[in-house]
């Protein structure tokens, strides 16, 4: 058994990578992260998102509509393979900050159906957690027991760890303040909400999904929907703006309220 609960955090691939030029990793921001999470005084369970590698590759070879076609086999490996290469940049920034952290590669223990997780074999990351060392899992190109291929989103997955794991927490980590009522970059009068519920959601859900994004796992929208339903399990989260300096650190160390709160209310 884990003794103390782990936090979990998402690494947004929007403060990963730099969305706008392919396979280039914010190693600046990578390395000042790692130092943030360095201080945290729980377990940590880390995933990434895919950013500027994995999404190009994903849309490119249409992953994530299933299989349809032979020359598809090497956009899923190529998709795979570019997400192996930024977690390499993740692990080594982490090990460099002192953490013990080691991959744990998703396509290699996870199934979905219709692109939602089906089954997920955890007892290798239960292991390591129990031993001191920082589970890396990422978005990934997984096999999909009703399309043949799919993409698995680093959103749902913190969600699945959350639950399987008993996590006490999930921080995700993007570039803008929280979820606005409108995309913030889009929109200067787009207002950051502090607090979002299950109860709330509906009300201010449709903007918020109509702005969509460049992403194939579904941008703001999505997120919100994946972490509500972990709510309603009575895991707190919270999306925070980690492009900032010492958000994260002052989340992980227990401060809340530095972004959009997502609870039972
Ligand atoms: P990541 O890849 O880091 O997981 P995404 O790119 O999927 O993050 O989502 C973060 C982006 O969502 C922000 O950069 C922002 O421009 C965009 N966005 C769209 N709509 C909203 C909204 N309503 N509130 C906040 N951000 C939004």
């Amino acid at each position: 058994m884990i003794k103390t609960k782990p936090l979990i955090v998402k690494l947004g691939g929007s403060v990963i990578t730099d969305k706008r030029r392919k396979f280039s990793v914010r190693r600046a921001a990578l390395r000042r992260l790692a130092g943030e999470l360095a201080a945290a005084k729980e377990p940590l369970v880390i995933v990434h998102g895919g950013g500027s590698f994995g999404h190009p590759m994903a849309s490119k070879y249409g992953i994530a509509g299933g299989y349809g076609d032979k020359r598809q086999l090497i956009g899923l490996s190529l998709t795979h393979r570019a997400m192996e290469k930024l977690n390499a940049h993740v692990v080594e920034a982490l090990q460099r900050a002192g953490l013990p952290a080691m991959a744990v590669q998703p396509s290699a223990c996870t199934t979905v159906i219709d692109g939602r997780i089906k089954s997920m074999e955890l007892t290798p990351a239960r292991k390591l957690l129990e031993l001191g060392i920082v589970p890396v899992l990422y978005g990934d190109a997984v096999p999909d027991l009703s399309r043949g291929m799919g993409i698995l989103s680093g959103d749902q997955l913190v969600v699945h760890l959350a639950r399987e794991l008993g996590a006490s927490r999930i921080i995700v980590c993007v570039d803008v303040d929280g979820v606005y009522t409108a995309n913030p970059k889009v929109r200067k009068s787009a207002k950051l909400i502090r607090t979002i519920t299950p109860t709330s959601w509906p009300g201010i859900a449709e903007p918020i999904s109509a702005a969509g994004g460049p992403d194939v796992t579904g941008g703001m929208a999505n997120k919100v929907r994946e972490l509500l339903a972990l709510a309603e399990h009575a895991v707190e989260a919270e999306i925070i703006n980690a492009a900032k300096p010492n958000i994260l650190r002052r989340a992980v160390l227990g401060e809340r309220g530095l972004g959009t709160m997502i609870t039972m209310g």
